[in-house]
């Protein structure tokens, strides 16, 4: 049985060709996800090849991605089809100065802003890339005023394909979108709003015969399940108490949680972390529905300055709530103010990363001071993008004049702002001690 596209829903399942252009269950309307028949060899066996591959100058192999390819094996012929820039091979960094700050002894970042476009992104768009390559697509597409445009135009790029970005006008994150630019993507503004604009483009797709490279697609899930993967190879496969990490779409918590499962099963991990999603309190429709347990509502106008997770309807959302609840985890919100904080106490510990990605210590700190993550608990939270990703935010935190969406303005808890001097060495002296 080869590998195939299956509908997420548990009372559907229906399977289709690998090769059919589809981002939706067509009889059903449900996520659909890629299922693999087990790999021909042992975890064990794996555990090795993955490791040697380390040593080796193929630029599949020094892929943090496609080293691990047994475990996500839809590519026929990878030498030939994989778009690759060395994705992955992000770190694990310690942060005691952090870990202090979250109620934990000890603290690791798994910092997926170390990719080549300085988001997680990276990790499952050489696989849609390649997906698009594979089905002989021209253009690719897809709706954002971030991270996955920066990293779409990258790999479509790089894979001689015609990168095409929507985006809702007047709604632009300059440090992302001029990524976007540099990399060559076709750029359009349009007068609406994401939710709008995005079922505008899944016309205009299927019209044109463009791939839709948004995380609904199967593909770049597939791809981000190395996050999870390349973590517990760099732990020697021990697996963590907590897996921690934001929550926007619900794209990568379902990408780690199927990462692991699918471990779980093969014999690579003997349990299960538990995972835990944070989001913005202005945008956190999967927390309400969890602390509820009634109903799926989303957020109409979604309200953040981490701009990576102001969603309002996550569409993995059925996806994430599997994880979660096998996983035994649980979903938190945090303010802008726990954000913008905790963001700079990772920024101090010489790591740095952007607002998105400080919910998780903003996220730990409340689940440790409410019991639910042990204080000598073995967690790690996963850093999704660069630091660099949005200097303005820092540039305003460091010297107070950061405000909140409804225009609050918040307080600079760790504030470091430049400090003007005259070119005078006597009074330079005097201000250094
Ligand atoms: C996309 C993104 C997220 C949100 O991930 P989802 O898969 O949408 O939940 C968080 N942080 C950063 C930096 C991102 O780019
Ligand atoms: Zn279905």
């Amino acid at each position: 049985m080869p590998a195939e596209l299956i509908c997420f829903e548990p009372s559907c399942r229906a399977t289709y060709p690998l090769n059919e252009v589809i981002y939706n269950c067509p009889k059903c309307g449900g996520l659909l996800e890629v299922k693999y028949p087990a790999p021909t060899q042992s975890a064990a066996e794996l555990k090795k090849i993955f490791r040697e591959r380390r040593m080796s100058n193929a630029k599949l192999d020094q892929s943090g991605v496609w080293r691990y390819r047994e475990l996500f094996n839809f590519a026929d012929d990878p030498e030939t089809q994989v778009v690759t820039l060395r994705e992955g091979n992000t770190p694990l960094l310690e942060a005691p100065r952090a870990a202090k700050y979250g109620g934990l002894d000890k603290v690791v970042f798994k910092h997926q802003g170390f990719n080549p476009t300085g988001s997680f992104k990276d990790n499952g768009m050489t696989c849609g890339a390649t997906q698009a390559r594979r089905l002989g697509m021209k253009r690719v597409a897809c709706v954002s005023t971030g991270n996955t445009s920066a990293s779409m135009a990258a790999y479509a790029a790089a894979g001689g394909l015609d990168p095409i970005i929507f985006i809702p006008h007047g709604n632009i994150s300059y440090g992302k979108l001029a990524q976007a630019l540099e990399y060559g993507a076709k750029t359009l503004q349009v007068e609406a709003n994401f939710d709008q604009i995005l079922a505008l483009v899944r016309v205009l797709s299927e019209k044109m015969g463009i791939y839709l490279l948004n995380s609904i697609n199967p593909f770049r899930i597939e791809g981000q399940k190395s996050i999870a993967i390349e973590m517990m190879d760099q732990r020697d496969w021990q697996v963590p108490d907590w897996i921690v990490l934001p929550g926007g779409n619900l794209g990568n918590v379902s990408a780690l949680g199927k990462g692991l499962r699918e471990m779980h099963e093969q014999g690579f991990i003997d349990k299960l972390p538990k995972l835990a999603v944070v989001q913005a309190e202005g945008a956190a429709p999967f927390y309400s529905y969890m602390k509820d347990q009634s109903a799926f509502v989303a957020v109409h106008h979604p309200e953040t300055l981490a701009t990576a997770i102001k969603i309002g309807d996550p569409v993995s959302w059925p996806k994430a709530l599997l994880e979660i609840t096998t996983s035994g985890g649980v979903v938190e919100r945090v303010t802008e103010q726990e954000i913008a904080d905790a963001k700079a106490v990772i920024g101090a510990s010489g790591i740095g990363c952007e607002p998105a990605s400080a919910a998780t210590l903003a996220g730990i700190k409340k689940l440790t001071a409410a019991g639910v993550i042990a204080h000598d608990a073995d967690v790690v939270a996963v850093l999704t993008g660069n630091v660099l990703k949005d200097p303005d935010y820092i540039y305003k935190y460091h010297t107070g004049q950061l405000d909140d969406p409804h225009g609050k303005r918040l307080t600079s808890s760790f504030g470091n702002a430049p400090i003007v001097v005259p070119n005078d060495p006597e009074k330079i002296a005097a201000l250094l001690g």
